[in-house]
């Protein structure tokens, strides 16, 4: 479909999600932001965090208070809180579900906080919360998934089922290291 047309459109870019947390941190930390803090704390120049803040306000995300301090609006706040829970729900996927390295979970949970729509995030969120609990079913799903076997069942020469014109099985794993390498063909 035309998705990737609209995604420049999106409402919230990844600075924009980042900036409203900082806000949201420095609010939590001090009780007040003050520009010269957001561009400590995100490392950006000062300049950088007022033409952002501009967009902010437009956005209705934040609100200039007197003293050069920055409010979170409802909108504003609701947004910084949520992308934040995204990042952290997503990272303990990656870690505990997934058995990503800490560092890749930290980089790609930070790169798509921002994207995911609630209801994708809110179905990973049940999966995440089932498969850390100690459901029986649950156990026995992580010790056979972690035991491995096939990475791409939808494997077959000429094709691929699941992953359509190249098996990311093939084309992944060179570039993932050992993770993925280490997985064999059969099952065991
Ligand atoms: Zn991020
Ligand atoms: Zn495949």
């Amino acid at each position: 479909m035309d998705t990737w047309k609209r995604y420049g459109e999106k409402e919230v870019s990844h600075s924009m999600a980042h900036y409203l947390q900082a806000v949201a941190a420095l609010k939590g930390e001090k009780g007040f932001a003050r520009v010269g803090d957001i561009a400590d704390r995100l490392g950006v120049s000062k300049s950088g965090v007022t033409s952002m803040l501009r967009t902010l306000h437009a956005r209705g995300y934040v609100d200039h208070e007197p003293y050069g301090c920055v409010e979170l609006t409802e909108v504003g706040r609701g947004l910084a809180e949520r992308t934040e829970s995204n990042r952290r729900v997503l990272q303990v996927f990656l870690t505990d579900i997934l058995s990503v390295d800490e560092s890749v979970a930290e980089e790609d949970a930070c790169m798509i906080e921002h994207l995911v729509s609630p209801p994708v995030m809110l179905e990973l969120l049940r999966l995440t919360s089932f498969l850390r609990s100690d459901a029986p079913e649950a156990r026995a799903f992580l010790e056979s998934f972690r035991r491995g076997g096939a990475a791409c069942v939808g494997h077959a020469p000429g094709g691929c089922d699941l992953c359509g014109p190249v098996c990311l099985r093939d084309a992944l794993s060179p570039m993932a290291g050992e993770t993925l390498t280490r997985i064999d063909d059969t099952p065991r």
